[in-house]
């Protein structure tokens, strides 16, 4: 049978290799780390660095095509992997996504809401930033922040040299506050052909920075749900997307504001394991396979819920319940490492 590439080793490179794994792939996974939750369960390993480009060569040669499972892989690597097997989703969506200013500015080409932002790159440019966008607001990294990771917030404008300092140099943009009523995301997916499934918008709460809950059915009037769907065919649309991509939404009275972007299966997707007949693991597979997508209606109203640290001690309880439950193999508990996730169905779809 075929084999998939997949770049990282995480949970969510896991959960695609489980997913190719039932749809008859091999899967290759390239992380440098060794006791990965993805090594678990794929079937080859490459344990190298990604500046090692021979290994890459070796990776690539092995699949017959690659995708990955966190968008923080250098342009460099993907020169190396691309003369040997195609990587889906598209360079043009990973560099895209991989820098939250190249992002915000492809969003407002293609007629999407933001928050107001600016780049920042030095205590004048951020001086700039605030006289334009003003306070409340966020100063982020460009690139690498996850879980609320590489970001500062600003009361005031008094707050402007501490943000900068915990940037610790690194090109950033200063976001405006949004004061939004809750926040939802759509999981869709795009085939090789240009089809187009979106899941259901989940209503995702955060804790600490990281994703908390995901519900569904989200709190949305029927023309916010359209609205959501539509706008996420749009960005898939407009990257020649091949794949499962999250998009994460600010729910406001002026609409839809969109937060961020994600080239890969998403957290807040999770919830498709058990309110869909095809998940979007599934989903995602079978589309940078070349297959067509399925079916990804939902058929249960479902909560979503991260093991967060310790919360996996309550496995022995859980376990008492219809509840499904996800681990993902992670040796230590640490304080915010995301150990598993259960997935509670609340009744039929409404
Ligand atoms: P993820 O783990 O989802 O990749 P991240 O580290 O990339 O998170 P963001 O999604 O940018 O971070 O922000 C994390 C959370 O902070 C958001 O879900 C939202 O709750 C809040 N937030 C971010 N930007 C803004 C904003 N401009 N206005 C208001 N709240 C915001
Ligand atoms: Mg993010
Ligand atoms: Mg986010």
């Amino acid at each position: 049978g075929a084999t998939i590439g997949i770049l990282g080793g995480g949970q969510l490179g896991r959960m695609l290799s489980v997913a190719a794994a039932r749809l008859g792939f091999k899967t290759c996974i390239y992380e440098p780390g060794g006791d990965c939750p993805a090594s678990h369960v794929a079937n080859y390993h490459f344990q190298k660095d990604y500046a090692d480009t021979d290994a890459l060569t070796q990776f690539a040669q092995s699949c017959d095509v690659v995708t990955y499972e966190f968008e923080n892989i250098p342009a460099e690597a993907l020169d190396t992997i691309e003369a040997h097997a195609p990587i889906h989703p598209n360079r043009d969506a990973l560099t895209t996504s991989q820098d939250r200013f190249l992002e915000k500015n492809f969003l407002t080409r293609i007629g999407l809401q933001t928050a107001p932002y600016a780049a920042v790159d030095d205590a004048e440019g951020l001086q700039l930033a605030i006289d334009q966008i003003g306070t409340p607001a966020i100063l982020k990294t460009r690139r690498l922040g996850y879980d609320g990771k590489g970001q500062a917030r600003l009361m005031s404008p008094d707050d402007a040299d501490q943000a900068l300092a915990d940037m610790a140099g690194a090109p950033a943009i200063l976001e405006g506050f949004i004061d939004f009523s809750h926040e939802v995301s759509v999981i869709g997916t795009r085939s090789l052909d240009g089809a187009v499934s979106c899941f259901d918008p989940g209503e995702n709460v955060h804790r600490n920075g990281i994703l908390h809950t995901t519900t569904v059915p989200a709190k949305l009037t029927p023309s916010q749900r359209t609205d959501a769907v539509l706008l996420t065919a749009n960005i898939m649309g407009a990257l020649n997307y091949v794949g499962t991509m999250g998009v994460e939404l600010f729910v406001t009275p002026q609409g839809l504001i969109v937060n961020e972007i994600a080239p890969r299966v998403h957290n807040s997707g999770h919830w498709t394991q058990s309110g869909c007949a095809i998940d979007q693991f599934e989903q995602h597979i079978r589309a940078i396979a070349g297959w067509p997508l399925g079916d990804g209606s939902r058929h249960s109203n479902v909560v979503m819920e991260n093991l967060i640290g310790d919360d996996v001690d309550r496995i022995p309880d859980i376990a008492k319940t219809n509840t499904a439950i996800h681990l993902y193999g992670k040796a230590e508990a640490k304080k915010g490492r995301k150990m598993g996730h259960i997935n509670t169905v609340t009744g039929p779809a409404t």
